[in-house]
C-alpha cells in the first residue's frame, strides 16, 4: 500500500510536468473506484491553469486556477505516471491530457483508490476529516499528547488513526515505536508529553528518510509504464520477526493488534 513517502514522492515527480499547464481532455475509461468518478464534472477543469500538486496526508490534490482541484487517493495499489507516448496498461482507469499533449495517468488494479473533482469552497469529507500528518505545523509532541491524554487505545492503534494522526501506516508505526523505544502495547493516556514529542520528531525523521530513498526513483514518474515499489530504507523492526534486535540482544517479535501485524523487540521497548 502506497504510505506516505510514496504519495509525497508521486508529488514530487508529477508536479513538474503539471504546473503552468491546462487539462483539455480526459479518457475516463473506468470510472468505478472506491466513489466513482464523476465524469459530468469534467467540463470545469478543462482550460484551467494547474497552479500546484499539494499532499495532504496520503491524498494529492491538483489545485486549479479557478478554485476547482482534482484529488486522488492511491488507495492500496493506485500510482499515478506521466507520459507523452505510451501505450495504455492494464487498469489505466483515467488518463488526463494537457494542453502540451502530457498525460497524468491514474492506474489502480484493486480499485480502492479514488479521484474526485473538487468545487471551490466544498467539503471534501475524507479530506477534512483527517487529523494532520506529521509534518504539518500544528502536528506537535503538545498537540498529540492532549488528543490521546485520554485514550485508552493502544499506542500503536493511535498512530494507524488518521483522524488522530494521518499518513503513519502500519509500517512506518511499528519503526517509529521501535524508535522511540515504546512498548506498542502501551496504552496512549499513559504516554509523556516528552514521549509524545518524541513520537513526532521519530515520525518526521523515518518518513523523510523514506522520501529521500524515493528520491532516485523520480524520473520514473515520466514515461513510466511500470509501477514503481515500495522505498527501501533499513526497516528496524517491521517484517522482522525472529531476527535480532538492531539495538539490544532481544528478538523482534509479531503480535496482532487490531487485525494487523506489530513488530516490536519485547526487551528494549518497554517504555
Ligand atoms: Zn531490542
Amino acid at each position: 500500500m502506497p504510505e506516505l513517502p510514496e504519495v509525497e514522492t508521486t508529488r514530487r515527480g508529477i508536479e513538474p510536468y503539471l504546473i503552468g499547464r491546462k487539462f483539455i481532455d480526459c479518457n475516463t475509461k473506468n470510472t468505478n473506484l472506491r466513489i466513482r468518478f464523476n465524469k459530468n464534472l469534467l467540463n470545469n477543469i478543462y482550460g484551467s491553469e494547474i497552479i500546484k500538486v499539494i499532499r495532504v496526508a496520503k491524498y494529492l490534490k491538483v489545485i486549479l486556477n479557478n478554485n476547482y482541484s482534482l484529488v486522488f487517493h492511491l488507495g492500496m495499489t493506485g500510482f499515478l505516471r506521466i507520459a507523452k507516448h505510451f501505450t495504455i496498461q492494464k487498469h489505466d482507469h483515467l488518463i488526463f491530457k494537457t494542453d502540451d499533449n502530457t498525460n497524468l495517468i491514474f492506474n489502480d488494479s484493486r480499485r480502492f483508490g479514488l479521484c474526485k473533482i473538487i468545487k471551490p469552497n466544498e467539503k471534501f469529507k475524507l479530506l477534512e476529516n483527517n487529523g494532520p500528518d506529521p509534518f504539518q505545523e500544528i502536528a506537535t509532541g503538545d498537540y498529540l499528547y492532549k488528543i490521546i491524554k485520554n485514550r485508552t487505545a493502544n499506542i500503536k492503534a493511535v498512530l494507524l488513526n488518521n483522524k488522530i494522526i494521518s499518513g503513519i501506516g502500519n509500517i512506518y508505526a511499528c519503526e517509529i515505536l521501535w524508535d522511540t523505544r515504546i512498548n506498542p502495547r502501551r496504552k496512549a493516556k499513559r504516554l509523556s508529553k516528552k514521549q509524545c514529542t518524541k513520537i513526532i520528531k521519530s515520525a518526521k525523521e523515518i518518513l523523510t528518510r523514506a522520501i529521500n530513498s524515493g528520491g532516485t526513483t523520480l524520473k520514473d514518474y515520466f514515461n513510466a509504464d511500470l509501477q514503481s515499489g515500495y522505498f527501501k530504507i533499513e526497516l528496524k523492526a517491521y517484517d522482522r520477526e525472529g531476527e535480532g534486535c538492531k539495538r539490544c540482544s532481544g528478538k523482534i517479535k509479531r503480535i496482532v493488534q487490531a487485525n494487523r501485524s506489530t513488530f516490536f523487540c519485547s526487551k528494549c521497548q518497554t517504555k
